[in-house]
């Protein structure tokens, strides 16, 4: 074979500052460029829930050809398994840089789910609202300080009465709260499964199931003198060791949420993992009629026409960090009935859930980062970042015209936390910008708050290195 094998994916990173973008320059966070690169013909990516399933299907219609190697036997079997999961957004009561960026994601993932279901490509789902109730005193008064600064549009969100909140939700609820009316919920399963059928369909993507990436490798071809020579990051490009044999990948994207984050090529990013369970109620005729989410502590869904979930509304969920077993208790399973019950007492007593109602359970991963926004972007080479920018540590608006330090060719999606759903799409449609050269959707502030390498900066500024 005409290569050779580099040790560290660490050693051939790049700090050209004609590669990047010119985002930023005027305020010379040199930190913040983007690497720009030539858009590639292939593009690999480790996965196989919603945020490869965004990613393959935007970069497919860029005309990229992908292939994802998943390592489970059929697609989304990870976090993004769930029979039905609420799509709505993060919203505080002031225009922060998370909710910023959670209701336009929200606005994106939702239009993309619409075109994937009017391409004929449909899947459970249901835009019915969800209402987040005020289920005890401190959240009613949360909500009304949330109505008085009006700080979204009421077609985002808006307070309803307990008699408004009744008639939505088509059941007797003695509490309002706060609705979001274009909210909803999808089967993310299913979602993912036509999401990556419209990206086959383009004759782009190429899906290898039961393929587990163990490591990956960077690997540089030896001069062909007879070639042009070609500009030093196109020369290398990444070997995945798998269970399967050995891959090769010009271009590598990972999309691999929480079961991923262990890995050499990976750990040194800040993400953490936070199991959940979600439990599976067989529906009766007091709840049958629901027709909007709720949320208090945890949720409950309305049930699903679909034939695969017909009948059952998901309740949930648990928040247990240190724990990365993917096993259902009853134990949890009674915690989410619990939490029905002491949340909301009287719809919970009408509904008269017990233990034997429990139809499935399931328990998964959630991939988390340390400030709640996913990671988009470039796979920094932290080493390099620190030696680059020593003087952030003792003033933070030291003026660096040094674009970022990163590993060639290896980019990052991750970290979607517990709402993937929302924030995949954007997230993807970033990525996308990043590879292809097509403009970015979002603001330079908030490219940053995405970017894997803020973590990085701000230990930098925050002398933690
Ligand atoms: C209990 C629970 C409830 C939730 N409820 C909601 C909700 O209501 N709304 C919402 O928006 N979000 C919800 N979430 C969060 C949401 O499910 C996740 O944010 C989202 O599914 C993450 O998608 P992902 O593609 O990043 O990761 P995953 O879905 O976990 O996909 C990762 C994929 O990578 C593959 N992989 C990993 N490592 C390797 C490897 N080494 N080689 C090959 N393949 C690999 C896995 O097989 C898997 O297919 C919930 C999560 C949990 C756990």
């Amino acid at each position: 074979m005409n290569n050779k094998i580099k040790s560290s994916f660490q050693s051939d990173s790049t700090t050209y500052s004609e590669q990047f973008s010119d985002i930023n320059v005027e305020c010379r966070s040199g930190y913040k460029l983007r690497p720009q690169i030539t858009k590639p013909q292939h593009v690999s990516i480790i996965g196989g829930g919603i945020a490869s399933a965004c990613a393959a299907y935007t970069l497919t219609k860029q005309g990229i050809k992908v292939t994802l190697y998943c390592k489970d036997n059929t697609l989304a079997q990870g976090a993004s398994s769930n029979a039905i999961g609420a799509l709505y957004p993060l919203l505080h009561q002031q225009k922060d840089d998370i909710s910023l960026f959670y209701q336009q994601a929200f606005w994106r993932a939702k239009a993309l789910y619409t075109e994937v279901a009017e391409q004929g490509f449909d899947f459970p789902h249901s835009w019915c609202g969800l209402l987040e109730i005020g289920y005890k005193e401190s959240i009613v008064k949360r909500q009304e300080k949330f109505t008085e600064l009006a700080t979204w549009p009421t077609e985002l969100i808006h307070k309803i009465s307990a008699e408004q909140a009744s008639e939505i939700a088509n059941i007797t609820l003695s509490n309002g709260g706060l609705f979001m009316p274009n909210a909803g919920w999808i089967a993310p399963q299913e979602l993912v499964k036509q999401m990556i059928n419209v990206a086959k369909a383009t004759g782009r993507l190429n899906v290898n199931t039961n393929v587990l990436v163990n490591k990956i490798e960077q690997v540089q071809p030896i001069e062909d003198h007879t070639q042009k020579v070609k500009a030093e990051k196109e020369k290398t490009h990444w070997r995945l060791r798998t269970d399967k044999g050995d891959f090769d990948a010009s271009v590598l994207v990972v999309c691999g949420g929480a079961e991923i984050i262990d890995a050499e090529f990976i750990k040194q990013l800040p993400f953490s993992s936070v199991q959940g369970q979600v439990t599976s109620m067989t529906t009766n005729s007091r709840i049958n009629a629901l027709s909007t989410v709720i949320c208090h502590k945890g949720y409950l869904t309305p049930t699903s026409n679909a034939s695969q979930h017909q009948g059952i509304h998901c309740i949930g969920a648990t928040f247990k960090k240190n724990n990365t077993s993917t096993i259902a208790t009853k134990e949890d399973d009674k915690f989410n009935l619990n939490m029905l019950y002491s949340c909301l007492p009287e719809l919970a007593k009408e509904i008269n859930w017990t233990e034997q109602d429990i139809s499935t359970s399931k328990a998964r991963l959630r991939c988390m980062t340390p400030d709640h926004m996913p990671m988009v972007g470039a796979m920094p080479d932290i080493q390099k970042h620190i030696e680059t920018y020593p003087h952030l540590a003792k003033d933070k608006n030291w003026k660096y015209n040094q674009a970022a330090p990163v590993v060639n060719n290896l980019y990052v999606m991750m970290g979607f936390g517990a709402r993937g759903l929302c924030s995949a799409p954007l997230a993807a449609d970033i990525l996308t910008a990043d590879l292809c050269g097509t403009p970015y959707p979002v603001s330079n502030d908030m490219l940053f708050n995405l970017s894997p390498n803020r973590f990085v900066i701000r230990d930098i500024v925050r002398r933690k290195v």
